[in-house]
């Protein structure tokens, strides 16, 4: 079958890292145009300033994936749904809970494919975790999400303006996968939020989470922005059967009492890709809600701390 032409709408860091080269190398895809405000163009092919000049220009391209900040997503997803696209959109997927049924609503009423991207979420540890969960059950999970900004976004102060959600841009990573996993739903009972004194987004986050669950699990969170030792993106849980299964590495480390069960590379944008192909052949969206709906929950009932001013 041919390739399904594709065009990458903002050429970013994360459009640069991973979208342009894992379409490169798709078996479904074939990149037929990039849109980029900045006028970056991959590999000789059309670019355009819009997705609007896009869509008069290429008609003929029917999918679009779009790599912005999530302040421009509703959008520029809407553009696309309006022009008939099918649509893959990055996380965190926009910047508020309304925006966000909007889009799913949306794309009902053209019947157009939506997808919602969770990178952290394709991982074949993480897969392995949750059967783990499901079997054992939770007693207690602690969420350690440590990294530097100054690594991963690197002068992009859209991470710090209202909107860009600070440590939880990289933190809610993390509540994909805890939400994936965990064989029940959890609530934010607690979060404190520091905000460097300058800037609009926080810096650090500390949350406690609740349950239903008679057995009472303690269920805790902690986001930061200042870790440049390496990144820790750990989850640990200890099971109903006295066990204590950890995800390291983002979700590519599984460990069960400190011995590694399964350990692998990153195929998470390949196997997103993927996916989508899936969903485009069935006709299907795929929107998985819950990571962002606990995500704006943290900020709904946060406690706000200052903290010293950040500068890169
Ligand atoms: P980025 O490099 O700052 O921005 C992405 C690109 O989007 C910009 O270079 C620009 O591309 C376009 N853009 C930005 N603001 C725009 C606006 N207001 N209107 C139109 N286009 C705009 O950010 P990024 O790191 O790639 O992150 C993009 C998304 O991917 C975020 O939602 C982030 O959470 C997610 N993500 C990032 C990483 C990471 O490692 N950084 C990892 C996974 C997911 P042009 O100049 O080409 O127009």
């Amino acid at each position: 079958m041919a390739k399904r032409k594709i065009a990458v709408i903002g050429v970013g860091k994360i459009a640069q890292d991973q979208h342009l080269p894992v379409i490169d190398g798709s078996a479904d895809f074939e990149l037929a145009a990039t849109v980029s405000t900045r006028g970056l163009a991959h590999k000789g092919l059309p670019v355009f300033k819009t997705p609007a000049e896009l869509y008069a220009a290429m008609p003929e391209i029917n999918v679009v994936s779009i790599c912005t900040p999530p302040g421009i997503r509703h959008q520029y997803v809407r553009e696309a749904l309006d022009a008939g696209k099918d649509v893959m959109m990055e996380k965190p997927p926009t910047t508020t809970i309304a925006e966000l049924d909007d889009l799913i609503a949306h794309a009902k009423r053209l019947d157009r494919v939506l997808y919602q991207t969770w990178h952290s979420q394709y991982n074949a540890a993480v897969d392995r975790a949750k059967a783990l969960l499901a079997e054992q059950g939770v007693t207690a999970a602690r969420i350690d999400w440590r990294e530097s900004v100054r690594k991963w976004h690197p002068g992009q102060d859209w991470v710090w303006e209202p909107g860009g959600f600070g440590v939880c841009d990289p933190g809610i990573n993390a509540f994909s996968i805890f939400t994936k996993v965990m064989p029940y739903p959890v609530f934010v009972e607690a979060s404190t939020l520091t905000f460097p004194a300058n800037r609009q987004t926080p810096i650090d986050v500390a949350i406690t989470f609740k349950s239903a669950q008679a057995h009472k699990p303690k269920l805790s969170a902690g986001f930061n922005w200042l870790e440049e030792s390496g990144e820790i993106w750990t989850i640990r849980f200890e099971t109903g059967t006295g066990d204590v299964v950890k995800l390291e590495g983002g979700g590519r480390t599984l460990k069960v009492n400190d011995a590694v069960v399964l350990q692998h590379g990153d195929g998470e944008y390949a196997a997103m890709y993927d996916h989508f192909a899936d969903l485009l052949d069935r006709h299907e969206s795929d929107v998985d809600t819950t990571p962002f709906r606990l995500m704006s929950d943290v900020f709904l009932i946060g406690a706000r701390v200052n903290g010293p001013d950040f500068q890169w």
